[in-house]
């Protein structure tokens, strides 16, 4: 099964992410994740990234598409993925079309996590408190809700025009978001978990 999850900053990605990983034994292949652990080691990739990140803006598309590159081919991928945080732009997008259509696996299902702008805020300066992420900052959260409006929406468009956008309210609890999706898996045809 090979999944899309989009959604604005502090939707519940990551949080939804894991729970798929655990339920279909798939790789978790989450942009954000990977280029914090850059940072963290401080490799090349990582000292470009750092500073982007702390302001909310976004990593070139070349870096984070060779990044989804290199995991996508990684043995545990193989039997399926979910991105998280990945395609955030329409070269993005276009790129991981050009990959996925080179390894002749298409995507089963792009799922979009919908939550307003204010309860994005809202988590996000909860988890601010809770974890001190840097880009949770009220100036760098700004950023990020601008640039998923003005970049990230138009792949979402994308995927709702070739069909294969499924829509989840990721404001309700998140038992029920995870209902969701694994609702909207079925209906797509994804194995039982
Ligand atoms: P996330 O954990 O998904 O919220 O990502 C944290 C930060 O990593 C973002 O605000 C960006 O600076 C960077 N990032 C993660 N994924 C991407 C991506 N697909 N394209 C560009 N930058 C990204």
């Amino acid at each position: 099964m090979r999944v899309v999850l989009l959604g604005p900053p502090g939707a519940g990605k990551g949080t939804q992410a894991k729970e798929l990983v655990a339920r279909y034994e798939i790789a978790q292949l989450s942009t954000g994740d990977m280029l914090r652990a850059a940072v963290a080691a401080g490799t090349p990739i990582g000292l470009k990234a750092k500073d982007i990140m702390a302001r909310g803006e976004l990593v070139p598309d070349d870096v984070v598409v060779a990044i989804v590159g290199d995991r996508i081919e990684q043995p545990d991928a193989r039997r399926g993925f979910i991105l998280d945080g990945f395609p955030r732009t329409v070269p993005q997008a276009e790129a991981l079309d050009a990959m996925l259509d080179e390894i002749g696996k298409p995507l089963d299902v792009v799922l979009l996590l919908q939550v307003s702008d204010e309860v994005s805020l809202e988590r996000l300066l909860g988890r601010r408190a809770a974890e001190g992420r840097s880009d949770d900052a009220p100036e760098a959260i700004e950023n990020r809700l601008r640039l998923y409006h003005e970049l990230t929406e138009p792949v979402v468009e994308r995927y709702r025009a070739n069909g294969t956008l499924v829509g989840v309210d990721g404001e309700q609890p998140v038992e029920d978001v995870a209902r969701e999706i694994e609702d909207a898996l079925a209906q797509v045809g994804a194995p039982q978990a």
